[in-house]
């Protein structure tokens, strides 16, 4: 069994990178932030104030934000209350939401439980930003992948003006800073790299080279 935990912060590339990593080394990949955005649309369609932490607490107890995973030729597809909401997590919407609902002690409970239900059944590469300080703490690797506030910054601006979409520079370093700050600061397990993390900074390396610098991590760690 392989268990990865990977975390950092916005922007640095986890998703993708974590992806072709899982990919390389033949196993799944949990993205932990599909299942809170899950949860974020789970809790706008009850009609719910998101802001509202007791009813979205009381929701979760009641069984109605229930989230699963399920793999299709290893996609990740993700579930809640038994509807495939894979086509839906990357809107706005589902990011804004679950930002909101995953400071609530109730909501972390319940997706960290089924994630480590879910490392404890298969080899997987995790990735979050709890990962390897509460969901897998005994994770035999553990990857903080991050960059600086710019290089990060300036990754977004090529996206979007790749989707020939306006991109301020100012603006996008200041939303990455905030959400920095929002991730980094919330009470209930802020984003921190784990005391036995190895640290992976991209700003100056790019994506393949970020894949192989993990990989080798991986290989130091299982081969020795
Ligand atoms: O990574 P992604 O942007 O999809 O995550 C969506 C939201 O879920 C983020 O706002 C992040 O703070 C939260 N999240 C979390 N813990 C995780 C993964 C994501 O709080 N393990």
């Amino acid at each position: 069994m392989i268990t990865i935990a990977m975390d950092g912060p916005v922007g640095a590339g986890k998703s993708t990178v974590a992806d072709e990593v899982a990919k390389r080394l033949n196993i799944l990949h949990l993205d932990t932030g599909a299942m809170y955005r899950a949860v974020g649309l789970a809790v706008v369609k009850a009609g719910i104030d998101m802001h509202d932490e007791a009813a979205v607490t009381a929701l979760c107890a009641a069984g109605k934000a229930h989230v699963d995973v399920k793999y299709v030729d290893g996609a990740q597809q993700t579930f809640v209350n038994g509807e495939d909401v894979t086509p839906f997590i990357r809107s706005q919407e589902a990011g804004t939401a679950a930002s909101c609902v995953s400071r609530y002690a109730a909501v972390r409970r319940m997706l960290v439980a089924r994630q480590q239900k879910l490392a404890e059944e298969q080899s997987m590469l995790m990735d979050g930003r709890d990962i390897g300080t509460v969901v897998l703490p005994h994770a035999k690797v553990k990857i903080y992948l991050t960059a600086s506030a710019e290089a990060r910054a300036r990754r977004r601006m090529l996206q979007l003006q790749q989707k020939g979409e306006d991109a301020d520079f100012e603006e996008i370093l200041k939303e990455v800073n905030a959400r920095d700050y929002q991730d980094m600061n919330r009470q209930v397990d802020p984003l921190r790299c784990a005391e036995d993390a190895t640290v992976v900074d991209s700003s100056e390396i790019d994506f393949e080279q970020t894949v192989a610098a993990i990989l080798r991590i991986v290989e130091e760690k299982y081969v020795g």
